[in-house]
């Protein structure tokens, strides 16, 4: 007999002497057959009783146990033991009840026992993991309850086994993760809403563009942050859909955390479960830049059918006077007169066919050696010819032969030369500069005119892009500048302007003689140091910081590459400050300022950089390529602007971040 046997026999037998002396003081007085009789029907009851018990116990679906105060096992049903991968009751009985918990979560199961036993519980429930003779983990419900009899307070548990249920949760759960996850990575902003439309979820991107958390998006919906002028439409299209069941679109403009207005397309479709409609799922995509475009189309196709039309219609106008006015001399006057409207026709048509071509990658050069000052010389004839207001003077020092497409960067040329002549219409003189420097030719056109302002400056070199003072004044499609830097570009030169309002501009280029690279590297040891003619960089193990030191004319080329090495010195130097010399530099960089804030300085954060000293070029144009730069890098890192090198040094040596 196994020990709790004994005990429920013990229990058992208590019962029938209690039931047998209750029985004996009421039936005192009785006859002695009357008594025998409900004595033995007593008994009979209590065994039947005790049948019923031991039938439940056993045979119960859930695992049963009775506990003594010390948490050992008294008894235990085949559910239980085979729950817990045991063979017979004794491989429990009298072991301790956690023996079987998983260790991760005994502490919480021995916490509640001892409260209920204390008396601080009447009962507890608990999910918690348990770990069977196999070593297998599985899920749990718990039930404990005390209850007393003749051998004094026990303890009845049960056991559910609810691990399916458990791993069905938890793989909703890890789904859910996942699902969630997915929205984050997105671009857009995604939501879901319930039948009647109200917002239930929303993924971190939608947080992030409005500076709020999720629960008061839940809260407050879109509503509020909808343009007022798109609120009204927007709503009526979401309330239509919703009682239809039909698929929504909406174009409107959402307010972001700055308080600024984006153009977003809205897609939700509803989800039909047992035809009905249980869930809408949505996305807003951010088409500003888009809808920018389109404006921005608009107003080009505006101003580019006006621009061909005008010299369009002085031709018809000449062409009328010829063909009314009989003289030849008068006949010669009007065709010479509309010629140079035929030229300007030539000249959009040109621009609009090289832009067409540079989108489509298919701008062909032609690349052979060329002497630059007869290229300037004739060039500058030309333009001269066509201007008695100004003087274009030419300063030329040293003959100088160019490898590149002559026909491509005398258009550049020209470009500069018109420009200067049409945005200076007050002055009267246009200053032409081309200079060898170190195996390259710097070239500059300098005007007296209207300037340009610091806002428009890098922007100039942007398809379409007119400053608002030339705007609405002088003829033009924004598009010779644009042309431009393609070209440069192609020829690995660059360009860049120092310029005034009201003072005048001066337009530089650079182009290497031989066409090839501007770069030369002078020697690295590929840990502490890298010299080259663009960039010199050293670790200063004292100061525990990378001192780069930029040199000359810099371009997209040379700017990207000095950057990545200065990447790999700081990651090999495991250091997390830089002193950035740019004193030294000449030309600009401008088109890589989007390239440095959105790769590089992640790049550098995410390889330990904390702090960023720039110390500024002496160039106008170059310095605000670096405002550019720095407006949106990392929000993690520090940086900060320099006039000096002392005062940068100061800075980072002041760091508090030393490491
Ligand atoms: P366009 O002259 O046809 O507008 P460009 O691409 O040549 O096109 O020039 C782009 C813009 O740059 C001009 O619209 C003007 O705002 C500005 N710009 C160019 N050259 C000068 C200059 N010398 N002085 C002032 N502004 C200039």
């Amino acid at each position: 007999m196994t020990g709790s046997e004994e005990r429920i026999r013990i229990l058992e037998q208590q019962n029938r002497e209690l039931l047998a002396e209750n029985l004996r003081l009421k039936t005192s007085g009785r006859s002695e057959n009357d008594s025998r009789d409900i004595r033995e029907a007593a008994v009979e009851q209590v065994r039947q009783s005790n049948i019923r018990y031991q039938t439940i116990f056993e045979n119960s679906l859930l695992g049963n146990k009775i506990i003594s105060s010390d948490l050992k096992i008294l008894q235990v049903n085949n559910t239980l033991v085979s729950m817990l991968g045991c063979k017979t009751k004794d491989e429990l009985i009298g072991h301790h009840i956690l023996e079987f918990s998983h260790p991760d979560y005994k502490a919480d199961w021995q916490k509640l026992q001892e409260k209920l036993w204390r008396k601080n519980l009447p009962s507890f429930s608990l999910e918690t993991c348990m770990v069977d003779k196999k070593g297998n983990d599985f899920w749990v419900s718990v039930t404990s309850i005390l209850f007393t009899d003749d051998g004094g307070t026990l303890g009845f548990t049960i056991v559910e086994n609810i691990n399916e249920r458990k791993l069905s949760q938890h793989n909703l759960l890890l789904r859910e993760r996942w699902f969630r996850r997915m929205t984050d990575i997105m671009p857009q902003q995604v939501w879901s809403a319930d039948a009647s439309g109200n917002i239930r979820f929303v993924n971190n991107q939608s947080c992030a563009y409005f500076g709020c958390d999720e629960d008061e998006l839940l809260i407050n919906g879109w509503q509020d942050i909808i343009h007022p002028n798109d609120a009204g439409g927007c709503m009526t299209a979401w309330k239509h859909a919703i009682k239809t069941g039909s698929p929504f679109t909406y174009e409107f403009r959402l307010r972001n955390a700055g308080g600024y207005y984006h153009w977003f397309l809205s897609r939700a479709v509803p989800v039909i479960d047992d035809n009905q409609n249980t869930i809408w799922l949505g996305t807003n995509t951010d088409i500003d830049l888009q809808k920018a475009k389109e404006t921005q189309k608009d107003e080009f196709l505006s101003i580019a059918s006006h621009e061909l039309k005008t010299p369009l219609t002085s031709l018809k106008l000449y062409n009328q006077l010829a063909a009314k006015n009989g003289s030849p001399d008068k006949k010669q006057e009007f065709i010479e007169r509309s010629f140079s409207h035929i030229q300007r026709l030539e000249r959009l048509i040109s621009d609009l066919l090289d832009v067409s071509k540079i989108n489509a990658g298919k701008m062909n050069y032609e690349i052979q050696p060329f002497e630059f000052n007869d290229m300037v010389t004739e060039l500058t004839a030309i333009v001269q010819s066509t201007t008695t207001k100004h003087h274009i003077k030419v300063e030329i020092n040293e003959p100088a032969t160019v490898t590149g497409d002559k026909h491509r960067i005398e258009q550049v040329l020209n470009n500069y030369l018109a420009n200067a002549i049409k945005y200076s219409p007050n002055a009267n003189e246009v200053i032409i500069c081309s200079k060898v420097v170190a195996n390259n030719i710097v070239v500059s056109v300098q005007d007296h005119g209207i300037g340009i302002s610091k806002d428009d400056l890098t922007k100039l070199f942007d398809r379409y892009y007119r400053a608002d003072n030339a705007a609405m004044k002088f003829e033009g499609l924004g598009l010779g500048l644009y042309i431009s830097a393609e070209v440069l570009k192609r020829h690995n030169g660059s360009l860049w302007i120092e310029s005034e309002p009201g003072k005048g501009s001066i337009f530089y280029f650079i182009l290497p003689l031989n066409g090839e690279s501007l770069i030369q590297e002078n020697g690295t040891d590929g840990h502490s140091y890298y010299y080259s003619n663009f960039l010199n960089i050293n670790y200063n193990p004292e100061k525990y910081r990378l001192e780069a030191d930029w040199v000359g004319y810099q371009n997209l080329e040379s700017v990207k590459k000095g950057c990545m090495i200065m990447l790999d010195l700081l990651r090999k130097n495991n250091c997390s400050r830089v002193l950035n010399d740019n004193t030294k530099v000449m030309g600009n960089w401008s088109e890589a300022a989007d390239w440095g804030a959105e790769y590089w300085f992640p790049a550098m954060v995410e390889a330990g950089l904390t702090r960023f000293a720039w110390i500024y070029s002496p160039s106008k144009f170059s310095q605000l390529a670096a405002n550019k730069t720095l407006e949106n890098v990392p929000n993690e890192l520090q940086t900060r602007f320099f006039d000096n090198r002392e005062e940068a040094e100061h800075w980072l040596n002041t760091s508090t971040l030393l490491n």
